[in-house]
C-alpha cells in the first residue's frame, strides 16, 4: 500500500494550495473505488473492436472495477454512449481523453461533465491537423451507440499529435475543471519521462500513471526524476482483458476534485496501487 509517497504528517495540500477543502466536505462518508482511468473505445484506431460500451462496462463490472474513465486518442465521440450504458450500474465512468501533444507525451485529460469535455473536445479538434485517417495503416476510428451499433466512421487521423504544448494542455484542461495525468511513463514510446528526459519545471502534475508492466516502487527506483509524485496505475485497455482495477481510491464522490484530495492524501482520502 505505499504508492503515495507523501511524507507522513504532510497531506500535499501545501503543493497544490488552490485546492480548497471546506471543513464539512472533509467530513462526509467515504466509499472504496476500485479504478482504471484509461480505457479506449473503437474509436481508437488501435483498439479492439470488441471495444464497445456494453462489453466495456460488462467486463468492468465482472472484475470489481466501479469507476472508468473513457480515453480515446485525441477524441472523445464515445464516451456518452458509454455513460448510457452504465446508466443503470454501480459504475461511473469519467469523461475524458488521451491526448498526444507537440512533443509526443500522452496525457489523460480527465473531467467530471460532458460540457467541460466538449469545451476541450473543440479546443483539440481546431488543432488537430487536417490528416486523413488510413484505414489500413492505423485501424478503423468507429463512433457508436450505447449498444456498440456503428453511428459513423471518424475520417480524421487521431493518431497523431495535436498542436498543443503540454504546458498549453495542463493549462488548459484545468482551466476547465480537468485533471491532467501523463500516461504510462515508464513506456519507451509517447511518455513524458521517454520524451523528455527530466521533468518539466514550469508544470506540476498531481499524479503519473504507470503501466501495467511496473509497480510503483520499481519505477520510482528506475525514474528518481518523478520525485515524490503518487503514481496511479492503469490498464489503457485496448481489448477487454486488459481492463486493470489496480488503482483503489477512497472518495466520498467520484469526482475530480475527490481524486485530488486522495492524490494529496487530504480529507482523509486516499488512494493505493494494489500488487498483482
Ligand atoms: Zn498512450
Ligand atoms: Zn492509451
Amino acid at each position: 500500500m505505499g504508492a503515495n509517497r507523501l511524507i507522513k504528517g504532510e497531506t500535499g495540500l501545501e503543493r497544490f494550495p488552490e485546492v480548497a477543502v471546506k471543513e464539512v466536505e472533509l467530513k462526509r462518508e467515504l466509499d472504496t473505488y476500485v479504478a482504471d482511468l484509461h480505457i479506449h473505445t473503437v474509436l481508437s484506431p488501435c483498439a479492439n473492436v470488441e471495444m464497445i460500451p456494453p462489453l466495456i462496462v460488462q467486463t468492468a463490472l465482472e472484475k470489481g472495477i466501479n469507476l472508468i474513465a473513457i480515453t480515446d486518442h485525441n477524441a472523445s465521440a464515445n464516451v456518452s454512449a458509454v455513460q448510457k450504458a452504465a446508466a443503470r450500474a454501480s459504475l461511473t465512468v469519467l469523461p475524458g481523453m488521451e491526448l498526444q501533444t507537440r512533443e509526443e507525451v500522452h496525457l489523460l485529460c480527465l473531467f467530471d461533465t460532458p460540457e467541460q469535455l466538449a469545451a476541450w473536445q473543440a479546443m483539440v479538434d481546431a488543432r488537430l491537423p487536417d490528416l486523413e485517417n488510413d484505414v489500413e495503416f492505423f485501424g478503423e476510428q468507429f463512433v457508436v451507440n450505447e449498444t456498440g451499433e456503428f453511428i459513423r466512421r471518424e475520417h480524421r487521423l487521431l493518431s497523431v499529435s495535436v498542436d498543443f504544448s503540454l504546458r498549453e494542455a495542463v493549462t488548459e484542461v484545468t482551466r476547465l475543471g480537468g485533471i491532467v495525468i501523463p500516461a504510462h511513463i515508464d513506456r519507451q514510446a509517447y511518455s513524458l519521462v521517454a520524451n523528455l528526459g527530466l521533468l518539466p519545471t514550469d508544470v506540476s502534475f498531481e499524479a503519473l500513471e504507470i503501466s501495467r508492466f511496473t509497480s510503483p516502487a520499481e519505477a520510482y527506483r528506475r525514474f528518481p526524476q518523478i520525485g515524490q509524485i503518487p503514481l496511479i496505475q492503469n490498464g489503457d485497455a485496448h481489448s477487454l482483458d486488459e481492463l486493470l482495477g489496480t488503482t483503489i481510491f477512497r472518495l466520498a464522490f467520484p469526482s475530480v476534485a475527490e481524486l485530488r484530495l486522495a492524490l494529496l492524501n487530504a480529507g482523509n482520502r486516499s488512494f493505493f496501487v494494489q500488487s498483482g
